[in-house]
Parts: C-alpha cells; structure tokens; sequence
C-alpha cells in the first residue's frame, strides 16, 4: 500500500496540447498538479515522438516544435520542483465525485491503469503487472481527453494498406514509416492537406488528394476567416506545399471502394453531390498501394459521459462537453479543454488549457483571469465551428456502403445486419449493439459508432451521434477491477512510477 500526502489541487486528465498547457499554467499559479496521461511523454496527437530506435530520418513532419520544446521545458521545470507529478502511461479508466456547490466542490477519485496491462489476460509467462489499478484524489479535475477519427465505410475499407488518415500522420511521426508508395488520400476535412503533405515530404506519391466538402464554403463565412488570419496564412501556406508536390486536391469527390484481394491495389473515386451521393457515371478507377482515409475527428468523451456533464452537439454532428467562457463544465469543480469540447486544433487547445487553468486558480486564490485569453479563445472557437459545418458529412453517404460491407469490424457486423436490426426497430446505437454486438468489441465503437448511428437512423449519414455512456472509459482487466480499492497515488512528494520527463 502507497501512503498518501493528501489530494493533489487539480487533477489533469490527458497531456495534449490542452492538458500540458494547463498542468504548466496551473503549477505557474502556484497549484499541485497531477497530470495522467496514456502516452509514454507528453504531447499528445499533436506533438507526437519518435518511438525510441525509430527516430525518423530526418522526415519533415508538420509540428511546431519550438511550441512544443517551450512547453516541455516548462513541465520538466515543475515536475523538478514538484509542483507537478506526471503520470505517464496511465489510462484513466474511471473517475468520481464533485458536484456539490460551486463554492464547495468536493473531492475527485480517479482510478487509472499502466496503458500495456489492457491488452493480454495475463498467463504464466507474462503475469499481471505489479503496478496495477492506483487511485489519484484531487480537488479540481479537469478532462483534456483529446479526440479520435471519424471513419466512413465504404466496400473494401478494411483491406490491409488502407489506413485511418490522421493514423498514417501519426506512424510517419512515430517511426518515419509509410503506409505505402503510391497514396491515395482522402476523406473530409482540415487534417487532409496536412496529411498529404507530410506523406509526400516524406517521399510518397500522393495521385490525389479527395475531399468529400468544398472548400468554397469557408468562402461563405469571411468575418470569421478576417477575425483568424493565422488560419488564412496557414491555409495559404498548405495550398503552396500541395502546388510544391503537384498535389491535385479534388472536392466534393470520395473513395466509393477500395480494390485487392491481399491489400488494396486500387480505389474508385466518384463525385458527389452537396449531400455526399455519389454522380452516376463520374467513377474512376485509380491505382495505389495505400490507402490514409480519414472524415474528421471525435471528442473523446467516455469520462465526460460518465460523469453526466451536460453536452452540445457540434455543427459537425458530434457531440461535446458543454463549457463556459471559463472552460468550466455544468458539475462544479470539473473543467474540460481541447477537442473534448469540439474539435478545434492545436491552437484552440493550448488556449483552452490556459484559460481552464487560470480558472481553477482563480477558484483557489480569487482572482478574474484576463479578458484578453476569453476573446482569443471565442475567436477560435467561431472558426472551429466553421470547419466542423464544412465538412460536416452529408446525409447521403450511406449510399457508398453495400450490404456486405463490414461496418463493425471488431464483431464483423455487415450493413445488411444493421438494416435488418432497423426493420425489426432498432433505431439508435445501444438498440442497434444489443440486436447485432456492433460496437462491442476491442475498439468499443469508436470506428463504427458514426456509422452504426446513421444506419440505425435509416441511412440518414448527417444524423447526429449520441455517446454511448460506459462506466469504463477502456477495456479494463478483472484483476484491476477486484484491485480497484489499492494503493492510493502518495500525493505531490512521492510518486513511484511518475516520469523525470
Ligand atoms: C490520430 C490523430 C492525428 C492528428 N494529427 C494531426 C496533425 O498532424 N496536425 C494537426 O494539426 N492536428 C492533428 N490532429 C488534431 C490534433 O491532435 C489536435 O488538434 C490537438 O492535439 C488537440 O489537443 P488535445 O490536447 O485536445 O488532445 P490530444 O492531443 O489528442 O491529447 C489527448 C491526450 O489524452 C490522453 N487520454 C485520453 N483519454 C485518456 C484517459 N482516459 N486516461 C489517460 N489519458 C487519456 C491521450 O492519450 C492523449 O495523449 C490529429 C488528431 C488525431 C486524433
């Protein structure tokens, strides 16, 4: 049993670009902090590393790393001096309390487990780490959960070399590797460019880059673009890097199938309409050894949910935690920065984690944060919206998928099972799991859940998802669970296990 030193002042749950800015901005204001996160260091999708021996050979990925090395520098400085403790590899997997009065919040427990003792039951040849559940208590807590991607299916999605998009940009930073030679990419939204662009840096040949929206309808909305310049040189200075690699972006164009029998050999690129059907007679047929397809990201929100936090649906569709100019949620002492409260990039995150963590000081000491800090945040978050209403899919890509294909890939679940589930009444998500098991395996629907909600819906690709609320944020072993009442995490002083970063 570990002793305990007491509560840690706040809590942070995620060390992404929110998580890390508010962990460092909390212990500036002179809070203890302890900041978990499953990753191995911090950074999150972002500011993501190389895994050690995998150092990329000098591939150009397109991260701000001066951004990036500031904050670090600033987290080692107060794990150092003990204002932070950090609590690498950890899933937070449950957390309770708060609520109470605003005034008076009341204490959070956060159960979280090492990240690598999830995947196997343990045998005799690899028994249970030692280090199992541990319990983290805090004042404030604060979710910086991040977001996933959004998959679409389509017929032959799940043929090895098709890959998730941002999942492609993530492996190329991680280990300088490729998904292929020749890439087709495509799918919806801003990560798209970025996507191709580092793919070919890295030396693949990107034949075309297809997004399923257009582009013009940034152009409907120009006081929002001429209140984010940054975001208009950002775009500009994408355009020129695609010219640069003779990337030819195609709107309102998607993979309608993917072709191969061992990994996929081809795809077919059809044009759609504004609802996302497919123009009969505009297919082609275009040869790759890979496929980076991706529509967009998802709050990550199974905490939130658990918790009852009050959400919003984004104009994209998805859903997200409801949060004030102060970053604070409906249940007193809870806090929530970053995607978790709408997609909206690095920028909006790092914003957001400094202003929830000014928050919670001022909840500690008193003080107003700066008015400044609220108007650069609202300012981002009107753009975010415009992204999520511009690629936000359209009602009818459902039309892509046929009845044998693989919407749930975990408990290969086909169209024609969600449709025959509809017919007999199942039209919402949990109806739709309980009738066919979609959504119940290893990735617990985080890549089928839009789509088993549009076809529980009918078909309807534009319906909105509705989370499904878990009391376990990951797949948790029995063992943690019997073990869920275990050592308490010592507190500020003394921690085993927290990273010297
Ligand atoms: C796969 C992927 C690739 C991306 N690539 C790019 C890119 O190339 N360029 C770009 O501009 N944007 C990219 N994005 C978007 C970008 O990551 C975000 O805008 C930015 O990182 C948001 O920061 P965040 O702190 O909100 O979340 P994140 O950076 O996602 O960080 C969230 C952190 O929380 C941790 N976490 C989540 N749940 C738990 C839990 N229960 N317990 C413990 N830890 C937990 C995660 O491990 C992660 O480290 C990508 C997003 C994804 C999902």
């Amino acid at each position: 049993m570990i002793g305990t030193t007491g509560p840690y002042d706040l809590a942070v749950i995620g060390a992404g670009p929110a998580g890390l800015a508010a962990a460092v901005t909390a212990a500036d204001s002179g809070l203890c902090v302890a900041l978990i996160d499953a990753s191995e260091r911090p950074g999150g999708q972002y500011f993501r590393h190389a895994a050690p021996g995998l150092a990329p050979q000098g591939t150009p990925v397109r991260h701000k790393r001066a951004t990036f090395a500031a904050w670090s520098a600033r987290l080692a400085a107060h794990v150092r001096g003990g204002r932070i403790t950090h609590l690498p590899r950890r899933h937070v997997w449950t957390a309770e309390g708060g609520g109470g009065q605003a005034a008076v919040p009341e204490r959070w427990t956060l159960r979280h487990v090492p990240v690598d003792s999830a995947p196997a039951a343990p045998t005799p040849a690899a028994p249970a780490p030692a280090d199992g559940t541990r319990v983290t208590t805090a004042r404030f807590l604060l979710l910086a959960t991040g977001a996933y991607e959004r998959q679409l299916p389509f017929p032959g999605w799940t043929l090895p070399g098709v890959v998730a998009a941002g999942g492609a940009q993530a492996i190329l930073k991680d280990s300088g590797a490729l998904p292929g030679r020749r890439i087709v990419v495509a799918g919806s939204g801003p990560l798209l460019p970025a996507v191709a662009v580092s793919l070919a840096e890295a030396g693949a040949d990107i034949p075309v880059l297809a997004e399923a929206a257009s582009y013009t309808g940034y152009a409907f909305r120009p006081g929002v673009l001429a209140r984010n310049p940054a975001k208009a040189v950002e775009g500009a200075r994408l355009a020129a890097d695609l010219l640069r690699f003779r990337i030819r972006p195609r709107t309102r164009s998607a993979v309608v199938r993917a072709h191969g029998t061992d990994r996929v050999e081809a795809v077919t690129l059809a044009t759609l309409d504004r609802d996302w059907r497919p123009v009969a007679g505009t297919e082609v047929r275009i040869a790759c050894d890979a496929l980076a397809v991706g529509h967009g990201l998802v709050p990550q929100l199974e905490l939130a949910v658990a918790l009852g936090c009050a959400l919003r649906t984004a104009p994209d569709g998805t859903p997200a935690v409801e949060v004030d100019d102060q970053q604070r949620t409906d249940i007193a002492g809870l806090w929530a920065a970053g995607e978790p409260t709408g997609v909206g990039g690095v920028e909006l995150a790092l914003l957001e984690g400094r202003s929830a963590a000014r928050s919670v000081a001022a909840a500690f000491h008193g003080s107003e944060r700066g008015a400044r800090a609220r108007a650069a945040t609202a300012r981002r978050r009107r753009f975010a919206d415009l992204m999520a209403t511009v690629h936000r899919p359209g009602a009818h890509w459902p039309q892509w998928v046929t009845e044998d294909t693989e919407v749930c890939r975990c408990e290969e679940v086909t169209a024609h099972d969600l449709c025959q589930a509809h017919e007999l009444g199942a039209r919402d998500v949990r109806s739709a799991k309980l009738l066919t098991r979609a959504g119940m395996g290893w990735c617990q629907g985080r890549l089928c859940e839009t789509a088993v909600t549009c076809l529980a819906a009918g078909g309807d690709g534009s319906a909105p998802l509705v989370p499904a609320r878990r009391p376990l944020s990951c797949p948790v072993s029995l063992q943690d669970l019997a073990d869920s009442a275990p050592a308490v995490d010592a507190g500020p002083t003394a921690t085993p296990g927290a990273s010297a970063l």
